[in-house]
């Protein structure tokens, strides 16, 4: 699904950001990303949707070599992907039902295929009866499944999380996480970059940490809940 081979990356200005990266996440696997704040981690996400190239080394992903993609190849590798971000992005003046379906009309779904694929959407996060609402009129942890609705409403293979439950309490990121794992069991591969601990220590999986642009581990560190 995801491999990365000796992967550095230096930006302009010549900060290295990642070096030597090995690691692979296999189809279907659940993995967390972790690592103090600069170590990494949204470089490493960026390299995997191609917003940023690798400077050396080889990164696949699902199928692709990313650093050689053509430009013009690059929608179709992110369409592949579910992104999550901390902040949700949500459009905050569409309502909910708007904002999930925004990824299928840019992939030029119609109508009825679209009402289909958000009402399931919707209520594999539990908000199946808030179609009609606006994102201020929602909690932070609804909020947060919107945007999870609307990055599964196109079924990727791949989902990607960075930070997600950052703005979220003890109580509702575990609810999150325990989203993340039942998408996981429908076979997407899910990757998840946070530096909250104590969450990645409640949950059983494999976490792979950045220090300073290194992986130093790749254990499990999860412990049953
Ligand atoms: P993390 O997500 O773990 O906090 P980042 O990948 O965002 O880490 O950042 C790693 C390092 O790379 C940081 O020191 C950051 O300042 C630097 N960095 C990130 N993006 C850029 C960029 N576009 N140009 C220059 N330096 C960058
Ligand atoms: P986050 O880690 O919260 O996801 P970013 O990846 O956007 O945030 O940025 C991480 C770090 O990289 C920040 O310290 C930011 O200032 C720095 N950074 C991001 N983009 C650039 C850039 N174009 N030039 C220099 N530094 C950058």
């Amino acid at each position: 699904m995801i491999r990365f081979e000796q992967v550095s990356k230096v930006y302009a200005g010549g900060f290295q950001a990642l070096n030597k990266v090995d690691f692979a996440v296999a189809p279907g696997e659940m993995a967390f990303l972790t690592g103090h704040s600069g170590a990494g981690k949204s470089t490493l996400l960026k390299l995997i949707t191609a917003i940023e190239k690798p400077t050396t080394g080889r990164v696949q992903v699902l199928g692709h070599d990313v650093g050689r993609l053509a430009r013009s190849k690059v929608p179709f590798l992110r369409r592949q992907i579910g992104i999550i971000f901390q902040d949700h992005n949500l459009l905050m003046d569409r309502t909910v039902r708007e904002n999930v379906s925004l990824p299928l009309l840019i992939e030029g779904y119609r109508g009825r295929e679209i009402d289909k694929r958000v009402g399931a959407a919707l209520e594999l996060v539990g908000l199946g009866d808030k179609l009609g609402y606006l994102p201020e009129h929602l909690s932070g942890g609804e909020q947060q499944r919107v945007g999870i609705a609307r990055a599964i409403v196109s079924k990727p293979k791949l989902l990607l999380a960075d930070e997600p439950t950052g703005n979220l309490d003890p109580k509702l990121s575990l609810e999150i996480m325990r989203l993340f794992e039942t998408l996981n069991r429908t076979g997407t591969s899910v990757l998840i970059a946070t530096h909250d601990l104590g969450l990645i220590a409640r949950m059983r999986y494999r976490t792979l940490t950045l220090r300073d642009g290194r992986m130093i581990s790749e254990e499990f560190q999860g412990v049953a809940s």
